[in-house]
């Protein structure tokens, strides 16, 4: 029977017959989608009148079995999951009931007879990811078959390292990746995401080895690299099309001893919504915060070091305070959101258009608001300081570990503190930390005599821990590819300037002196921020603690 008869009340025939035609491994999630129906629903009731039985998991597959193609396994969707020698039997589940000469094919390759099991779509995929790598179908060199209609003829292999190269990508997006590094090894090829910040290898078929000089070749061909070109790094973008949307992918090259490694960042720019809500800041910080974002004039800077989401925190201002009535440019290097209604300029070296350049033109194209990517030199301070006093208000970032740092970082460079005093309105140093995956996480035991030490490291008023429930540690589950995380939250600490502290300034005092007075006068530092968020539930403190021992590092260094 045609499992799709048991539906035909609800499908007009058109869609009944565009349904028998397209290839059966699709056919569930179409059906699920017309239908508005969770495909585990649709299983079971087809399950049930065409006495297959219907499974929740797939528990131990058979992973090294031999006699069934990978190629055949994905083109069919399908996976082996026991064998019953007495019976003679072969147990596969698959997201379709059998039809066509599928069942055949199965018996001449096994000599066992096929029982078929059916399970939903994306759980036959995950666990075909686990078993073989991501890309194995693609890249499998597999002469079988051409007598079931399901399996497409044998493609080349130029065809099958684009799918590949493809299916990376894709499977980067879907695990909220931010790079992807290609990485030559003496023997092989290794392919690891950054993921919330964290490196995760990616299980890639045995054979990827074979297939690397095709790889890189097909990469620099998507960026338009030189492709004969492998002792020089290169640089390069990428426009790669999903579904509906156009990402931006920055791609770099680098010799190294085994081949050329190749780095991809997904800019993303087109999917972020970033809001300084949806940062984590909470009602208290936004509303510190907000007033100086609508002064007039000023310099607001963002500190952190590389990757502690700066960019992100600027384009969240620039979205909240654009309006009609004001004119906005920004100078940035590389630019990675868009945002609607302003102006972005990119940053281009190699024809000498640098930070201070840049700004020198948007100072000659009558702006209200800039925005400079990043201070990294006192030519670049002093024209944000000068830009600040004739009446814009400027946003920028620096490479400091505190709010207080970033303040005798500019006299370091040679800026005089009355024009620091008299520009820098608000200091904000930012962190990230992992939010622990909510599907998963876990209460932590502990005891006093822990938490009596995370106050200690952390600086923390020994009182807050009064008001502790629950603290909560990762553990990992499907939803968070098993990390124990998912996204990332913000830590910060504001540094709003006022009359003492700008007499400190003036003073040349240290950035430590600037800090103390500032947490007297009731500033939140990062550390007590995440001790917050770890009393929330929202992260763990081995997170909270992991960014307490750098900064402690960093401020020894
Ligand atoms: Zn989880």
């Amino acid at each position: 029977m045609d499992p799709l008869n048991l539906f035909q009340e609800d499908l007009p025939n058109d869609l009944a017959q565009s349904l028998r035609t397209m290839p059966r491994r699709e056919r569930l999630t179409k059906l699920a989608q017309e239908l508005e129906t969770a495909e585990d629903t649709i299983l079971q009731k087809i399950a049930a009148s065409t006495q297959h039985s219907y499974v929740d998991t797939i528990e131990d597959p058979l992973i090294h079995y031999n006699s069934l193609p990978i190629r055949l396994l994905t083109d069919a969707l399908m996976i082996p999951i026991q064998i019953n020698e007495k019976a003679q039997t072969i147990e596969l589940v698959s997201n379709w009931p059998p039809e066509g000469t599928l069942s055949d094919w199965i018996y001449a390759l096994t000599q066992l007879r096929p029982v078929w099991k059916l399970c939903t779509t994306q759980k036959i995929l995950d666990q075909i990811h686990d078993m073989y790598g991501i890309g194995s179908a693609s890249l499998e060199n597999t002469d079988l078959v051409e007598a079931d209609d399901t399996i497409q003829d044998e493609e080349d292999e130029d065809a099958a390292i684009i799918r590949f190269v493809n299916e990376v990508i894709r499977q980067a997006l879907k695990d909220r990746a931010t790079d992807i590094h290609f990485e030559p090894q003496r023997n092989n090829l290794t392919l690891r995401y950054r993921i919330d910040g964290h490196l995760v290898p990616v299980q890639v078929p045995e054979n990827l080895h074979q297939f690397q000089p095709a790889i890189m070749a097909r990469l620099k061909v998507m960026a338009r690299l030189n492709i004969s070109e492998r002792r020089r790094p290169q640089d390069g973008r990428i426009s790669f099309k999903v579904d509906d949307t156009t990402l931006d992918i920055r791609i770099s090259t680098l010799p190294t001893l085994f081949g050329e490694s190749i780095s991809l960042r997904l800019l993303q720019q087109q999917q972020q919504t970033n809001s300084v809500e949806s940062l984590g800041m909470d009602a208290d910080l936004i509303a510190k915060i907000e007033p100086v974002l609508q002064r007039p004039h000023g310099i607001i800077l963002v500190t952190g070091p590389t990757g502690s989401g700066k960019s992100t925190t600027l384009n969240a201002f620039m979205r909240k305070i654009r309006s009609p009535e004001r004119r906005i440019v920004t100078v940035e290097d590389p630019i990675e959101y868009e945002v609607t209604g302003i102006n972005q300029t990119q940053i281009n070296s190699e024809i000498g258009l640098n930070f201070a350049q840049a700004l020198r033109h948007v100072l000659r194209q009558d702006p209200d608001v800039i925005m400079v990517g990043e201070i990294r030199d006192t030519e670049t301070a002093s024209i944000a300081i000068r830009a600040s006093l004739t009446g814009h208000l400027v946003f920028s970032s620096l490479h400091t570990n505190d709010a207080a740092g970033a303040l005798t970082r500019l006299i370091d460079m040679g800026i005089e503190p009355f024009l620091i005093a008299s520009s820098i309105q608000l200091v904000i140093a930012q962190r990230l930390v992992r939010r622990l995956c909510p599907a998963c996480k876990q209460k932590q035991a502990h005891t006093a005599a822990d938490l009596q030490q995370v106050i200690q490291a952390l600086e923390v008023d020994p009182a807050t821990a009064n008001q502790l429930i629950e603290l909560y540690q990762a553990s990992g589950c499907e939803q968070c590819q098993q990390t124990g995380y998912q996204g990332r939250i913000g830590l910060f600490e504001a540094l709003k300037m006022q009359e003492d502290l700008n007499a400190l300034l003036l003073a040349r005092k240290s950035a430590y002196t600037i800090r103390q007075t500032a947490i007297e006068m009731g500033m939140q530092t990062l550390q007590s921020c995440g001790w917050q968020q770890a009393l929330k539930g929202a992260t763990s403190l081995s997170e909270v603690m992991r960014f307490a021992d750098d900064l402690k590092k960093a401020a020894k260094a």
